[in-house]
């Protein structure tokens, strides 16, 4: 019966709404909509759909968020961003971060951006995004102005700085279960952790813990591209980037007013990278840092509360990465880091990986099995800077 409707022409969703009413009258817990993953993009899909009113399930196969969302350096970064979709995404969840952070007492960290330039070649970089309309909230700082935000910048060496006041920085491993908590305390949004969901296909969900129903089914999986729907996946050609992260603790506290960045981020991040005057900074990086680039490192700092610094990263790419991380590579992330920061004294506390999922010439795709279901994957290391606007569009696609 559902079947027929469902490829009837009626409007998918109502066509479909009569029988979890029917189940729900009959004493059957149904949602209006299950989410699969409780990473972030679960979340913000989960937040989408309690601001419409409707009844929500997350159903989450570890005991905790362990994933990506959480192992990231909670960088909710705008300027950078891919021109289009991209951009507008991370410009829209940036606020909803805001406005989620504040009522759910997740505390930002610090706020904006100092990309530090220490060739001619980054300069023209800098020069050509603020001209563009990603730039006009930003603006280019000299190395003296930069070190108001950064006191450990090597103002001997940067030659410039581009400054961008939209980015957030928010403590992941912290932020994730908070936010988790204020959706299920103040949302009502049921939460079934340590239950793995091995079929999905509205309204029914098969999972460890039984059956649940929903309406409707957002799976939001992360780089896990075989539990459901591999076929569907696999069209989008989906492989996975490890990273490796580091958390670094200066001998003296100082305050970071700014995540940073570097020449090397310019090289990478699309929103400068795509940029014809990218191509000759790639080239010289090319020359000058070659083993940076042959391992996808680029700079990222940012603050903890405690003082201490994430920095990292690395891009490696495979099908199945392996879980080691050389120290090499970290080497070479440290290096990249003393290049751009006089950090005296400082020691490596942490190390760790983590992985994303990654496509060639996407940074993410919606995939419709049926008019109730949805797969959502963000294919680029962006998603905690994106999720909440996908969630919106997400939603609003399947609700009207
Ligand atoms: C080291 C690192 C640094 C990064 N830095 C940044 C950054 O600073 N800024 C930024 O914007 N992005 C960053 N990213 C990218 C960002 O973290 C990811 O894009 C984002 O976290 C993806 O969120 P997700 O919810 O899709 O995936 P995940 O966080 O991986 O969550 C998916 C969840 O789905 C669950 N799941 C999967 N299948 C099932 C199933 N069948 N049943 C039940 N549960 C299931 C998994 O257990 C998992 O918890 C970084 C990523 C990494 C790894």
């Amino acid at each position: 019966m559902l079947a027929t409707l469902r490829k009837s022409s009626i409007s998918p969703v109502s066509a479909v709404i009569d029988a979890p009413k029917l189940r729900r009258a009959a004493g059957v817990t149904t949602y209006d909509v299950a989410i699969v993953g409780a990473g972030i993009l679960g979340l913000a899909h989960a937040l989408a759909a309690v601001r419409r009113g409707k009844r929500v399930v997350v159903i989450e196969r570890d005991i905790r968020a362990n994933g990506a969302s959480i192992r990231n350096f909670g960088f909710i970064t705008v300027t950078g961003q891919a021109a289009g979709d991209c951009w507008r995404h991370a410009r829209k969840s940036r606020d909803i971060w805001l406005e989620v952070a504040e009522a759910a007492g997740i505390s930002i960290e610090h706020r904006g951006l100092v990309l530090a330039a220490r060739r001619p070649e980054a300069e023209a970089v800098i020069e050509a995004f603020l001209g563009t309309d990603m730039g006009q909230e930003c603006e280019r700082l000299s190395p003296f102005e930069a070190s108001q935000y950064v006191p450990p910048l090597r103002t001997d060496t940067v030659k410039t700085a581009l400054y961008s006041p939209l980015e957030l920085r928010v403590e992941s491993k912290d932020a994730l279960p908070r936010l988790a908590n204020w959706l299920e305390n103040e949302h009502g949004v049921a939460f079934r952790w340590g239950t793995q969901v091995h079929a999905a296909e509205a309204p029914r969900l098969d999972t460890s813990a039984g059956r649940i129903e929903a309406e409707t089914v957002v799976i939001c999986p992360g780089d896990d591209f075989t539990a459901l729907y591999p076929g569907r996946i696999a069209a989008y050609r989906p492989t996975r980037c490890k990273l490796q992260m580091l958390r670094v603790r200066p001998a003296e506290r100082f305050l970071l007013g700014a995540g940073v960045m570097s020449d090397l981020g310019l090289a990478r991040y699309r929103g400068y990278a795509d940029l014809p005057e990218a191509a000759a900074l790639a080239e010289r990086l090319d020359r000058e840092q070659a083993d940076e680039r042959a391992n996808g490192v680029h700079l990222i700092a940012v603050q903890s509360e405690d003082g201490s610094l994430i920095v990292g990263d690395s891009h490696h790419y495979d099908d199945m990465p392996d879980p080691f991380a050389p120290v090499s590579v970290s080497d070479l992330i440290l290096g990249e880091l003393d290049a751009v920061l006089d950090i005296p004294g400082r020691t490596v506390v942490e190390r760790w990986i983590g992985t994303y999922a990654s496509a060639k010439n996407r940074w993410r795709f919606t995939d419709r099995p049926d008019d109730a279901t949805r797969i959502v994957v963000v294919t680029a290391g962006c998603g905690a800077s994106t999720a909440f606007g996908i969630g919106e569009e997400t939603i609003a696609d399947l609700f009207g």
